[in-house]
């Protein structure tokens, strides 16, 4: 049994970005799930993972003391007002190490206690909402969506007070890193350009090694800009909704974090919603873009000392770049689009069609994550039966499949894009609530299915059904 190397570089940042922080122990810690698909990709060993020293170091009983733990320091604007000091408030960074292909990862945990950062909170989590996490993280990074994983959930032995009472739990969490566009907020609030440096020094090594000497923060911009428009288009072109994207919950190495009231869409309607707390409809399915644009423009604000000496230079810079974002986030949203009806933009009337699908899924409110899938089937087999099934009136359908069939869509191509499995509302809000009452199964089946979302799997026939009920569709809340 080798346990990973572990240290912790971050510390090696001026004082003030973190806090040198012990979890509290949790009083009787009980593994709930181990991810060791995860473990063996990262190099990490798998006997280590399932341990008792694992298991003391995830619940706050032993560190490593080559890292000491701390809680990091970030700001935030958070449905747009501006908090200058959120941080971890219930999380800490107890360890680094190097993967099997030499990457640096951060260990982090969420829900191990209060930090200097707690404000009002418990700095508790719930085994719902790290169960949550859990399934959702590994569900995206199965689909092929840049995300911090899950690496295990533990439950602490005590109770957690939300709306109601919830068993406290863990989630031990990798990430390429933790820096989020907030932390930059943070050093920016600083007034200390020499703190600012470091900090982009450190992310530009740590992340984007590859960047090289001319401009470097110019092109870490650039690169950061570039990241989330593909990772948003990635999102949208799933169905996802993250839900929460405030400035604190996007990380700059472009991977998703922070899952909350997230949710994959079920009904297509573009601006859906699904966050409790989101009045406005700020985070919806079609304003993600617009929102990470914002978020962007926070985080070149928080470079411009770093872009150029000369203020009206640097704002030009940031400007310059800030307007590759939509152009990125277009063709990337609709080659995806594309590559879902099987076609590429060079086929003749492509885009058109395309538009025309939006519209029909906008009037028939169809299952998304089954419309794309039953249309692989139909090109795959030329039966389109169980498609036209998901329609109560077919006219509209009929006529879009007409101008669409005249294409030579590429099933394969669709088969790797559409997925069968995603954790969808009904059946998750089961498994979580099992799982709060001792029983596991629903989510380990659910986690099992999300493993392998494009292929079929006759065990899990019922995990793949489109959304049945009417109505207004669910919303789920923070409750984190
Ligand atoms: P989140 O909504 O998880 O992105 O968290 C936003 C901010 O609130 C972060 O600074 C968190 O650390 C903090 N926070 C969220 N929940 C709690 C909690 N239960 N106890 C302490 N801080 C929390
Ligand atoms: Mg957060």
């Amino acid at each position: 049994m080798q346990k990973p190397k572990f240290n912790i570089t971050y510390t090696n940042l001026p004082d003030g970005f973190y806090i040198p922080y012990q979890p509290e122990p949790a009083p009787k810690a009980k593994t709930v799930l181990l991810n060791y698909n995860l473990a063996e990709n990262l190099g990490v060993d798998e006997n280590w993972l399932g341990s008792k020293p694992a298991l003391d170091f995830f619940s706050g009983h032993a560190f490593s003391k080559d890292s000491p733990p701390i809680a990091m320091a970030y700001a935030g604007h958070q449905f747009g007002g501006f908090s200058p000091r959120l941080g971890d408030g219930r999380a800490a960074l107890i360890g680094e190490f190097l993967d099997g292909d030499g990457a640096r990862r951060d260990i982090h945990l969420k829900g191990c206690g209060r930090t200097s950062f707690s404000r009002g909170g418990d700095g508790k989590a719930a085994l719902r909402a790290v169960l949550k996490e859990y399934i959702f993280s590994e569900s995206l990074a199965a689909l092929g969506i840049p995300t911090t994983r899950s690496l295990a959930a533990l439950t602490t032995g005590e109770t957690v007070m939300r709306q109601k009472l919830h068993p406290g739990a863990i989630l031990v969490r990798t990430a390429k890193s933790h820096i989020r566009v907030g932390t930059f907020q943070y050093a920016r609030l600083m007034q200390d350009e020499t703190a600012l440096k470091a900090l982009a020094d450190y992310t530009i090594e740590r992340l984007y090694s590859d960047i090289g000497n001319t401009s470097p923060y110019v092109q870490l911009l650039a690169t950061v800009i570039d990241k989330q428009a593909k990772l948003i288009a990635k999102w949208m072109s799933f169905g996802f909704i993250h839900g929460v994207m405030n400035t604190d919950n996007m990380a700059i190495s472009g991977e998703t974090i922070d899952f909350g009231p997230c949710a994959f869409m079920e009904k297509f309607r573009a601006d859906q919603v699904f966050s409790s707390v989101d009045h406005h409809g700020r985070y919806a399915w079609n304003k993600q873009p617009e929102m990470a644009y914002w978020n962007l423009m926070r985080f070149a604000e928080c470079l411009l000392p770093l872009l150029h000496t000369d203020e009206d230079k640097a704002v030009e810079i940031a400007k310059t770049e800030l307007a590759k974002f939509s152009t990125a986030f277009t063709q990337n949203f609709n080659g995806l689009m594309l590559a879902k009806i099987g076609l590429v933009a060079d086929n003749n009337g492509a885009e058109e069609i395309l538009r025309d699908m939006m519209s029909l899924l906008s009037n028939t409110q169809t299952d998304y994550t089954q419309f794309f899938r039953r249309l692989t089937d139909s090109v795959t087999t030329g039966d389109d039966s169980t498609f036209l099934a998901l329609f109560t009136d077919a006219a509209q359908t009929n006529a879009w499949l007409k101008t669409y069939t005249k294409q030579s869509a590429n099933p394969k191509i669709m088969a790797a894009i559409n997925p069968i499995y995603i954790p969808r509302f009904a059946q998750t809000e089961d498994a979580l609530e099992a799982a709060e009452n001792g029983d596991l199964s629903g989510a380990t089946q659910l986690l099992e299915a999300l493993k392998k979302p494009f292929t079929k799997q006759e065990a899990y026939a019922e995990l793949a059904k489109p959304i049945q009920q009417e109505g207004i569709p669910p919303q789920t809340y923070c409750e984190t």
